[in-house]
């Protein structure tokens, strides 16, 4: 790749730190960022930025200092997410603002603000979005609509910005985070929860967030020269299973 420089947004743990470690791993500068100070156990190599991408000032500012650090960006990740479990019901103008705040205006405002020089210098895009995006988890309605936008702001950002840009997304199922911990230690039991969870998984494990920085790290790269404004599963199978459940047939 001609330009070896990356934003990846929430790298201070989970998915975001496997995509980080795995860049510096590749050999490509790193600027990563979160509303929390520089986690005492981030690689030395890797800048980091407090700030919060929901703010349009922050989401300018993290490209800025990261242009100051390594001269042209030519990856953005946009990888920093939150959930809610909240049906439409219960979900308050607070939740609202949370979820699509950083969801989706995150995601917004972070391209937006690369893209400035990404349309004269080049540049590859890719958001986070989820599984979720496409079928509903239940009890997270908001989370579920916000990352059906990330899909759709990806199909537009290819279609408007190649082919300087490429732009694609990911679509994690239930990778072994604090975020599905969170998500499972709702259930009225999660232990059964949990084993239910993995049954219904055709590899019959989680996800680990290396599994998404290894699709990240092939869309980034030239191997994927010609990929543009798609989403790619990876979820293990769950998607692909019809809802039957096999010991019922
Ligand atoms: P974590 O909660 O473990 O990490 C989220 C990261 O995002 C943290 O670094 C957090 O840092 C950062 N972050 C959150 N809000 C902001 C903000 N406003 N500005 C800057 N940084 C922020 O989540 P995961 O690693 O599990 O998830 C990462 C992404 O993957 C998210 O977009 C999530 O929706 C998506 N995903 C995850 C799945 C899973 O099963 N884990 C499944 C499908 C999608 P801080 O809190 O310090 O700001």
């Amino acid at each position: 790749m001609a330009n070896r420089a990356a934003i990846v947004t929430g790298g201070s743990r989970g998915i975001g730190r496997a995509i980080v470690d795995r860049f510096i791993a590749d050999g490509i500068e790193v600027l990563t960022c979160g509303r929390g100070k520089r986690p005492a156990d981030l690689d030395a190599r890797i800048a980091w930025v407090q700030a919060d991408v929901a703010k349009t000032d922050d989401a300018e500012m993290i490209v800025r200092t990261a242009q100051d650090y390594f001269g042209t960006i030519g990856i953005l990740v946009n990888n920093a997410g939150v959930q809610l479990e909240k049906t439409v019901a219960t979900t308050t103008d607070e939740d609202w603002e949370l979820v699509m705040g950083v969801n989706a205006r995150g995601t917004f405002n972070m391209c937006r603000a690369a893209l400035k020089d990404m349309e004269e210098t080049g540049g590859v895009i890719v958001n986070i979005g989820s599984v979720s995006g496409v079928v509903s988890d239940p009890s997270m309605a908001v989370y579920n609509a916000s990352k059906a936008f990330v899909h759709a702001l990806t199909r537009s950002i290819a279609v408007d910005h190649g082919p300087k840009v490429r732009c694609n997304a990911v679509r994690p199922g239930w990778i072994a985070t604090g975020m599905v911990d969170g998500a499972f230690a709702l259930a009225d039991d999660p232990a059964a929860a949990k084993a239910d969870a993995l049954q219904r998984h055709a590899m019959r494990r989680f996800g680990k967030p290396e599994d998404i920085a290894n699709i990240v790290a092939w869309l980034v790269s030239d191997q994927a020269a010609f990929v543009t404004g798609q989403c790619f599963t990876s979820d293990g199978g769950l998607t692909a299973a019809s809802p039957l459940q096999p010991g019922l047939f």
